[in-house]
């Protein structure tokens, strides 16, 4: 996540541990004397209060007490009982995908590589493993993957999880494939794969595709190697080689996209206003979910603040109208690139997958494109360079995706037009880009 104002033109984002985020913010609201936080509280239910025409919404928590609020914000996640109590629908879908984190250890890199600052992130068929770096030694994990796959990678045995982290990151899909295949037979029949089981297969399937034990895609031989010395040829293209998982750090969570109808409630559900993902949720795979949710905090204080100075209401429907207006479409543009780019990197029909390779390697030779991709990766929404990156991502995406629909139609001998089709984004892009640019006066 980019810390707004910090990412300099060397620097895309800083990540941060959500832990950290939350104590900081917790801390520093502790000394707010006009916010009174309450602990170990539940909302047991949300009621309107019966009053004639305006009753305002009264939060019944598990202590006994009962608030009545003039405004309630709903920051209460996907299952958000202040959504469903202001009776707002919420449309999107499930990916049919588990996402695995865990805080994972490994070798710091040697004096002949860069530092641990990059962050690495592997597309398979079956949904990308990301690699997050949090210091010299540590980094964090984010494996979405097919639900099967990932109860049986959090079933096993921490070093078999740890090898296949480093073969994730290192072998052909063909041999993930069968590696994921023999994770799956072994944990329906019961019996775990052991972890030298593993490497047996790992070793095997190294040597079938003459992986050079002396290079930087060997996984056992690395396994086996101290760290320091020069490392292999291509080493700086992978991630250091994990070694273990800190203990406890292992969980999974269900991923899906998903959109509140609207983010102020009306009629009974008045005085009601969602934010983060209890109004939108996304896939992980661009690290936007609490970002998003952060721009709305932001938007949503402007709105409160001008109301509170212009004598508004705050609870009111007009005071709440520019959060919306702000926040919506944003959040919707970010929340259509990242479904497209998991439908892109989903795909495994060939004109497909060739197409978008061959799109990476247009946008990677486009130095301005990538600039305006990685200042969006984390930073501040509305009209600076940041949005002007996701907007034209999200529109380039938009041609992708229905250069995929086309390719589904036209199978492999469409993949030409597919190509166009990308060659088309990449040139609509840096039309896009400029135009926006030179709109905003921005460099
Ligand atoms: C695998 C994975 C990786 C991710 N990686 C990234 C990333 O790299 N970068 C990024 O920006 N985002 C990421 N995200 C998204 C990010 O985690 C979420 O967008 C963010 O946590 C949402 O914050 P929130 O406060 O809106 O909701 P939540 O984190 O869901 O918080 C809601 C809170 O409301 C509380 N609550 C709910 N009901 C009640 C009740 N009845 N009474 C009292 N309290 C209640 C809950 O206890 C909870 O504390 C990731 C998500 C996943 C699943």
């Amino acid at each position: 996540m980019v810390t707004p104002g910090s990412a300099t033109a060397s620097e895309m984002s800083r990540l941060v541990e959500n832990l950290n985020l939350q104590r900081a913010l917790l801390h520093h609201i502790s000394n707010i004397p006009a916010v009174n936080i309450l602990d170990k509280t539940k909302v047991q239910s949300i009621q309107r209060e019966e009053r004639e025409g305006n009753g305002w919404p009264l939060v019944y928590l598990s202590d006994g007490r009962v608030l009545r609020a003039r405004l309630l914000v709903g920051a209460d996640g996907f299952n958000s009982p202040v959504r469903s109590f202001a009776g707002i629908q919420s449309y999107g879908w499930a990916y049919d995908t588990q996402a695995i984190v865990a805080t994972m250890n490994h070798h710091p890199r040697t004096a002949f590589e860069p530092p641990n600052n990059v962050a690495y992130q592997r597309f398979l068929p079956t949904g990308p493993i990301a690699f997050l770096p949090l210091s010299s030694t540590a980094s964090s994990l984010v494996w979405s993957t097919k639900p099967d796959l990932a109860k049986a990678l959090q079933a096993s045995d921490p070093a078999v999880l740890t090898s296949m982290i480093n073969a994730a990151f290192r072998l052909p899909e063909v041999s993930l494939r069968y590696l994921h295949s023999r994770m799956l037979e072994a944990h329906t029949a019961g019996h775990a794969l052991s972890p030298d089981e593993l490497n047996k297969e790992i070793t095997w399937r190294e040597q079938s595709h003459n992986v050079d034990p002396r290079s930087a895609y060997s996984v056992t031989a690395l396994s086996r190697s101290a760290p320091g010395g020069i490392p292999p040829e291509g080493a700086d293209l992978l991630p250091p080689f994990v070694t273990n998982i800190q203990d406890g750090t292992v969980a999974s969570f269900p991923l899906r996209m998903s959109h509140a109808d609207a983010y102020i409630g009306e009629g009974r559900g008045a005085r009601t206003v969602l934010v983060g993902d209890a109004a939108h949720t996304i896939h992980p795979l661009a690290g936007q979910g609490l970002n998003l949710g952060l721009g709305d905090a932001e938007s949503l204080a402007r709105c409160i603040q001008s109301a509170v100075q212009n004598g508004g209401d705050v609870g009111s429907y007009t005071a709440l109208g520019p959060y919306a207006r702000d926040r919506y479409f944003e959040n919707h543009k970010m929340l259509s690139a990242v479904d497209k780019l998991h439908k892109l990197y989903s795909s495994t029909a060939e004109p497909v997958v060739w197409a978008r390779s061959v799109g990476l390697e247009v946008l990677n030779e486009l130095d301005t494109i990538k600039i305006a991709f990685m200042m969006s990766a984390g930073s501040t929404c509305r009209t600076d360079p940041a949005s002007i990156g996701w907007n034209v991502a999200a529109s380039g995406l938009e041609t992708v995706a229905r250069g995929v629909s086309g390719a589904k139609n036209v199978g492999v001998s469409g993949a030409k037009n597919v190509g166009e089709t990308i060659a088309g984004l990449a040139n609509a892009s840096v039309r896009g880009l400029l135009k926006q640019l030179s709109n905003t006066g921005r460099p």
